[in-house]
């Protein structure tokens, strides 16, 4: 029988969610908070006979959350709210402990906190949405669906830090990656539409306002830019992505700062934003460039040579590249950073055509690439719910 399955996508500032009627992946209502805590957040639903967006000041994910199960009950895309027959949700980081989505438990929820450390923008906003739901749908099976799970194939000379080998046994201090429902589903879909040979050395980017590089053999995760934590890897809008490891220590000596503030800087003062001074939204750092400042170019520079070099030394593990995959807010919708990304590829065989890039169409190569060239949107949610099809094992 068909069962209805919510799926909640927290980010840092946002909260996506889509309510599904499974297995047939209907969405019988979708939407989002978006940027929460700022002065213009606002909260958009959508269902076969209405839409609507609403700009209101949400404070926090407790807020937003509200929002969302106030829409469940006045949408009228449930009678009543014991249809809902489960939640997905989804976790930043689940440490070592898990390779893929599990039911939520007591000792699931205290390892979901006991990892914030590794995850602070994202792993406490998580947990928010799992106890409101566990308070809302008391009866409703709950599921997590971890940020790292599809990366549990990364071999490990790639995940190993060459720390004490010992803080790997005690500390399980390793590389995870992140986004993996992303990268996990737009790597299927590529595989889809374009078949497994032309697919089998792929490159997946995942560039939104948190972003990662992922390198897929065969279908599985071989690599990831982001590492023991989010933070690592590509510029990204507020964080710095790859340093030199000698400059956290450096810097709280110099400013008289603990690490706690340290690691504030990286994570929200960085990345685009802490770079172009403008934003870091990638729109208005594009605009501001154009428009001649001078930080917001080399900004934009510093982003897309950082994505340059992981296509580079991910074509390396896979031993060449047979197809190049963008996805997310900037992967999905700016034709200027695809095309920045792409000048220095030519090496490799990548060749988009403009005309093609600028419509976002699904295949951007130009008719002689060697490499297939794709734009697909991504789309976290189906991922988590069909976790928590499989989790159930309603199917
Ligand atoms: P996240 O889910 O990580 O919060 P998104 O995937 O929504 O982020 O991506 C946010 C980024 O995508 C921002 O830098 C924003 O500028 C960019 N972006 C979103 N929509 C568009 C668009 N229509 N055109 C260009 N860039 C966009």
């Amino acid at each position: 029988m068909s069962k209805k399955i919510l799926a909640i996508n927290s980010g840092s500032s946002s909260i996506k969610f889509k309510l599904y009627l499974m297995p047939e992946e209907k969405v019988l209502i979708s939407g989002a908070v978006d940027n929460l805590g700022a002065s213009d957040s606002q909260f958009s639903y959508k269902t076969d006979k209405a839409s609507e967006t609403r700009q209101l000041p949400i404070k926090d994910h407790s807020e937003g959350i509200q929002q969302i199960i106030e829409i469940l009950e006045t949408s009228g895309v449930v009678k009543d709210r014991s249809e809902i027959y489960g939640v997905g949700h989804r976790i930043s980081h689940g440490g070592n402990y898990y390779t893929h989505a599990v039911e939520v438990t007591p000792e699931v929820e205290k390892r979901i906190d006991e990892l914030k450390v590794l995850s602070p923008l994202h792993n406490p906003n998580g947990l928010i949405g799992i106890k409101a739901f566990e308070k809302f749908l008391p009866d409703a099976k709950e599921t997590v669906t971890f940020d790292n799970s599809f990366h549990h194939t990364i071999p490990k000379k790639a995940y190993m830090y060459a720390l004490p080998y010992e803080f790997y046994e005690k500390y399980h201090i390793r590389r995870y990656g992140f986004h993996a429902p992303s990268h996990q589903y737009v790597s299927e879909k590529a595989r889809e539409l374009f078949g497994p040979e032309q697919t089998k050395r792929m490159i997946t980017c995942h560039l939104g306002n948190g972003a990662s590089i992922s390198a897929i053999l065969d279908g599985k995760s071989v690599n990831s830019s982001m590492g023991f934590t989010p933070l690592a890897g590509v510029v990204m809008g507020t964080r710095c992505g790859d340093i030199d490891p000698e400059i956290i220590p450096f810097l709280e000596e110099e400013l008289h700062i603990d690490s706690h503030e340290m690691r504030r800087i990286m994570n929200e003062d960085s990345g685009l934003k802490g770079l172009s001074g403008v934003s870091n939204d990638e729109r208005e750092v594009e605009k501001a460039a154009k428009n001649g400042n001078e930080r917001a170019q080399l900004a934009l520079d510093v982003f897309v040579h950082s994505i340059q070099q992981y296509i580079g030394a991910y074509t390396t593990d896979l031993e060449g590249l047979d197809t190049l995959v963008f996805t997310a807010g900037i992967g999905e919708h700016s034709a200027f950073i695809r095309s920045e990304i792409c000048k220095r590829l030519g090496y490799l065989g990548v060749k988009i055509d403009e005309a093609k890039n600028k419509e976002n169409a699904l295949s951007i190569e130009a008719p002689d690439s060697k490499v297939k060239v794709a734009v697909i949107p991504t789309n976290e949610e189906i991922i988590i719910a069909r976790d928590v099809m499989k989790v159930t094992q309603a199917q």
